[in-house]
């Protein structure tokens, strides 16, 4: 299994004029292809299962920066805690406490994004923009604005929202998912606080980064264009 290299030069020439980041997404691929692109100079790369992530850090170079793009059960934070460079889908408080806890027991401070939810399928988890303005603290994101209790997770630094735009083929549909996700990044983009500097914008795939890019994005998690399909 080869990876597609003129797909992935190609992308990083499209990004660098967004000076966004690409994550190569390498969930289900094998550690030899993620190699091959690691060979590169590729660093960034993407997975969403805690058991395969665990398994490929411990077989790989130890300088590549691994983003946690699934979703991710609280009981599974410690076995990515150690090592973690950003946490794409925080989608509950409850599950931002657990990623402080085991940063602080770390010894350290885990990145991480809000995850919203833009698109209009039921199943794509991550919070609504009347969270974010809920007066229910248990909302992280309308901590956002509040400082709220935020202030005491001293081992978590949001840094971005991430969203997923619905799996479509009306890309009308999808830019407008991606234009709501952009304008709600702006809206909360300031004030700025110990632990909350929104700065990243995690939107955009395969299909769609293109359009991601155009509404503001400046992180796209790629896989099946440099991998393959799986
Ligand atoms: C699998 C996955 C991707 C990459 O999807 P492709 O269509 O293969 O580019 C991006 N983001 C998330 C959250 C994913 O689960």
């Amino acid at each position: 299994m080869h990876i597609n290299k003129e797909n992935y030069f190609q992308i990083l020439k499209e990004l660098q004029a967004a000076k966004a980041t690409l994550v190569a997404v390498s969930k289900t691929k094998p550690v030899a292809a993620i190699k091959e692109l690691y060979d590169l100079g590729h660093r960034d790369f993407g997975e969403n299962y805690v058991q395969e992530l665990i398994e490929k850090q411990s077989r790989l170079p130890q300088d590549i920066r691994w983003h946690f793009i699934g979703h991710l059960q609280s009981n599974k934070v410690k076995h990515i805690a150690p090592f973690v460079h950003l946490i794409h889908g925080i989608d509950s408080f409850k599950l931002l406490k657990e990623v402080n806890k085991q940063a602080a027991k770390n010894n350290r401070v885990i990145d991480v994004l809000l995850q919203m939810h833009i698109a209009k399928e039921e199943t794509k988890f991550g919070f609504d923009e009347n969270e974010l303005l809920n007066t229910n603290w248990k909302h992280p994101a309308r901590l956002i604005r509040s400082g709220g209790e935020l202030h005491e997770l001293k081992n978590v630094q949001i840094i971005g929202l991430m969203g997923m735009a619905s799996f479509s083929d009306d890309m009308n549909l999808v830019r407008n998912e991606f234009k709501n996700l952009k304008h709600i990044f702006n809206k909360y983009v300031q004030p700025q606080t110990p632990n909350i500097k929104l700065q990243t914008l995690s939107m955009g795939m395969s299909a769609d980064y293109k359009i991601a890019l155009e509404e503001g994005s400046n992180m796209v998690r790629i896989g099946s264009l440099l991998f393959g399909s799986r």
